[in-house]
């Protein structure tokens, strides 16, 4: 494929992540927001209880609105990256409010990874699942930033994708989805009941095992030693950064969630060289 046409793929699921990063915004805000309420349901119901008559939320109702003020966003305001820089200049048209710079970071970032992934695939069907992938991730690891909670209402889905697209051999033969889904889980699984039995804590969540199965499920159980490896090095860079910086207590729960993500798409994008060349190392 020429490269001038290649720009412009790229140019356009540019343009198609802003308006995903806007939605994955919503999803990010009121995913978490919706189970709780389903909880809260399943309480109550358990209880004997009427079911509280508030109105239940949706990725789709009600509108987006200030959090501080509820002022509806009006169309105008809505334009990804657009409105917050030019238009409302992060506040709020009706109260002046500031408006958490979060929402134009996450569109910037999916756009910015979205086009490289058009760029980096071509027209291939990898680059719509690596398309996929990169939003999940993002949505997950913003997700578990804000609730240290990584909703089984996207791992689960994104892993069965995975092994979808798999089937025919999008980004590995089908055997490796299958043992990287069941050694990811295993994987960490057994990190966390070593830990746990070695020092009484819990030090991650069962939706970190659900996560790396579902990476194992994209990539194949080859990348998992270099998702593993760079996860761990990044969280414990920082995390130490944080301790050093006071700025976190030592026995507060990092979020491991972000890290295995951000590993994920390393090794999406260049897993194979990361992985030869420490093979090479090896040998
Ligand atoms: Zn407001």
């Amino acid at each position: 494929m020429l490269p001038d046409s290649l720009i412009g793929l790229a140019a356009i699921a540019g343009l198609l992540g802003l308006c995903v990063g806007s939605f994955l915004n919503v999803v990010i805000h009121r995913l978490p927001r919706m189970m709780e309420q389903e909880w809260q349901n399943q309480c109550a119901e358990l209880r004997g209880e009427a079911q509280p008559g508030i109105q239940a939320l949706s990725l789709a109702r009600p509108r987006s609105r200030c959090p501080h003020c509820g002022h509806s966003i009006t169309a105008l305001e809505n334009i990804p990256l657009l409105s917050y820089l030019l238009i409302l200049r992060g506040k709020c048209s009706a109260c002046g409010k500031h408006i958490s710079a979060r929402y134009p970071i996450v569109e910037l970032s999916t756009a910015l990874l979205s086009a490289y992934t058009a760029w980096h695939f071509g027209p291939t069907m990898q680059a719509a699942g690596g398309l996929l992938l990169i939003w999940a991730l993002i949505t997950l690891s913003a997700i578990d930033l804000d609730t240290q909670l990584l909703p089984d209402s996207i791992t689960l889905p994104l892993l069965w994708i995975g092994i979808a697209f798999n089937l025919f051999g999008s980004f590995t033969d089908l055997p490796s989805a299958v043992i990287g889904t069941m050694t990811g889980y295993l994987a960490l699984w057994s990190v966390f009941w070593l830990f746990k039995l070695a020092t009484g804590k819990e030090g991650m969540g069962y939706g970190d095992f659900k996560l790396l199965a579902a990476l194992g499920a994209w990539l194949g159980w080859q990348m998992l030693p270099a998702i593993i490896l760079l996860s761990s090095v990044v969280g414990a860079l920082i995390g130490i950064a944080l301790i050093v910086a006071a700025r976190h207590g030592r026995n507060m729960p990092i979020p491991f969630g972000p890290y295995l993500a951000a590993a994920g798409c390393i090794a999406l994008f260049w897993g194979d060289t990361i992985t030869r060349s420490y093979l090479g190392l090896i040998a």
